[in-house]
């Protein structure tokens, strides 16, 4: 099939699985039923390729939070109890219906948020890959230690902490809930979600999906449960719930300060993954070539809308120019367009409010004494929040568009001497997300690796994720990890027994 005929194609299925939420306002999900808010509130999504209104959204409150929290608080008492090997046949089941629908997902997903098919379809799959490695490792959640010594044994368990609370951002919503979500069933959590406003769709199907497979196998309502809504509503009101044990966020920075001290009064357990400004160095020994796609991969993909962006490029002077001019050919060869279109590379940016913020930076590109090398206006003309890869050269690290997480298709390039500086500019943000390096310098590659400040570095690769490995963000990018099982540190509690082998003769050991 051609291209056009592909984008006509998509159009007419995204059209269909788009019909149900255009029908009629989109409800809540708790305790098994579909809901209005109580008070009857709303809020509108805009489609991002034309900005005209996509769908009217019940709008949750405190009330709606309470009854989905409730709802939680029933049914942990059955879920928390069902045996691993039964929630892993359950996850497994989950990771099923999702490979059946991943057309509708990634559809849906990208019809909501304006990123590109060519992405979303895979976005979908990795969704059902994180269900199926945490079904594998709910069997052994609970496993703890054996600590014996003269006069007893001690052992360890892991329990669930309780119903938690998601809160989700609007880039790749889908893939990022189940990363989220599907560790916390495996551990025996029961949940209550609150996708993000701009991008709430796919959390429907989502939640459906994991609702009709648990009640399917003799599982309670109520383990998962919806509520949409805006941050300082149903957002607010998750994370002071005192039946929510602790609140798993993916967001900016600032939400995740908020958050915290709404959390402080019930003493909230807070997971964070939050913004990022991450540096990728190229150093004059590197495979210029495969450098040279992943720096593009890792800042123009999915629209730049990606926590790990590599956003900004550091290079070593003696091959900057070189290496600027071959980015700039290649950014400006990129295809922006359709998101539904097959060949598009770049689409519409998720909401006007955001292309406006994205588009403010090539007038503080220019103000501060950096060169606007490509792009920096709207693109696709028209309505939609389309606008060009950008690139920025001639850059120094004081400046604001080598601090701030622009989070558009946006890459920074600041030249460095040697490798000390190359350390000093990589550090020098409030961020520490991830890292990349290319080099041939094995010693360096170890050497820079181990000194830069970033939960995640990639060594001459880029993207690469084993999902039993910690995942997560230093400095302001987070607190926590996620993947294996570092997801159950923060899903479950640690329990010590201490049981004497002989109670008559107990010589106790402290106060
Ligand atoms: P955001 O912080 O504006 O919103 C995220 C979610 O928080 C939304 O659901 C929102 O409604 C909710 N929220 C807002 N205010 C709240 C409040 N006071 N209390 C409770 N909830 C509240 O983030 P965004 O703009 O949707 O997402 C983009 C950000 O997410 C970027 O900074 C990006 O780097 C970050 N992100 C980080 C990772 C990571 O792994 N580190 C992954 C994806 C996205």
């Amino acid at each position: 099939m051609k291209d056009s005929s592909k984008l006509t194609a998509n159009r007419a299925r995204a059209e269909k699985y788009l019909e149900r939420f255009v029908r009629s306002p989109v409800p809540h999900f708790i305790r098994g039923e579909r809901v209005p808010s109580q008070a009857g509130g709303t809020f509108e999504t805009l489609d991002p390729a034309t900005n005209a209104k996509q769908c009217v959204v019940a709008s949750g409150q405190a009330g709606d939070v309470d009854r989905a929290a409730s709802a939680a608080a029933q049914a942990f008492k059955l879920w928390r109890d069902v045996p691993g090997q039964k929630r892993r046949a359950i996850l497994h089941a989950i990771a099923d219906a999702i490979e059946a629908r991943a057309d509708e997902i990634a559809l849906i997903e990208s019809s909501d948020t304006g990123q590109p098919m060519r992405y979303m379809a895979k976005a979908a799959l990795r969704g059902a890959e994180n269900f199926r490695f945490y079904a594998d490792r709910a069997p052994g959640a609970a496993d703890g230690l054996s600590l014996p010594d003269e006069n007893h044994i001690n052992y360890t368990m892991r329990q669930p902490i309780g119903p938690v609370g998601v809160i989700t951002p609007w880039n790749t919503p889908f893939m990022l809930s189940t990363w989220k979500i599907a560790p916390a069933l495996a551990a025996g959590c029961t949940i209550v979600h609150k996708p993000a406003e701009w991008s709430p769709l796919s959390a429907v199907v989502l939640t459906e999906i994991m609702d009709e497979v648990i009640r399917a196998h003799g599982g309670p309502a109520g383990v998962v449960n919806l509520v949409h809504g805006l941050g300082e509503g149903a957002g607010k009101a998750l994370t002071e719930h005192p039946a929510i044990k602790a609140v798993a966020f993916v967001g900016e920075t600032t939400t995740g300060s908020h958050i915290m001290r709404q959390g402080a009064a019930t003493l909230k357990r807070v997971h964070f993954e939050l913004g990022g400004k991450n540096p990728v160095i190229v150093f004059d020994d590197a495979d210029l070539e495969r450098a040279l796609d992943a720096v593009l991969f890792m800042i123009y993909s999915l629209n730049g809308e990606r926590c790990t962006s590599s956003s900004r490029a550091l290079v070593q002077k003696s091959i900057h120019e070189k290496f600027a001019k071959r980015v700039a050919q290649r950014v400006a060869a990129i295809r922006v367009g359709d998101p539904l279109d097959p060949a598009t590379e770049i689409g519409p940016l998720i909401h006007p409010r955001h292309a406006e913020k994205v588009l403010s930076f090539p007038a503080l590109a220019r103000d501060a004494g950096a060169t606007v090398a490509v792009g920096g206006n709207r693109a696709c003309g028209g309505a939609g929040n389309y606008v060009e890869p950008t690139l920025f050269t001639n850059a120094r690290t004081d400046m604001r568009i080598a601090q701030e997480e622009i989070f558009g298709p946006v890459l920074t390039m600041i030249p460095f001497e040697d490798e000390a500086e190359a350390v000093k500019i990589a550090n020098d943000v409030r961020y520490g997300l991830t890292g990349y390096i290319w080099t041939r310098d094995v010693g360096r590659a170890h050497r820079v690796a181990r000194d830069l400040e970033a939960g995640m570095i990639w060594v001459n690769s880029e993207n690469v994720r084993h999902l039993p490995t910690p995942f997560g963000g230093v400095k302001q990018s987070g607190i926590g990890r996620d993947g294996g099982d570092f997801s159950f540190d923060f899903y479950m509690e640690t329990k010590n027994i201490a049981v004497a082998y002989d109670n008559h003769s107990i010589p106790r050991v402290g106060i």
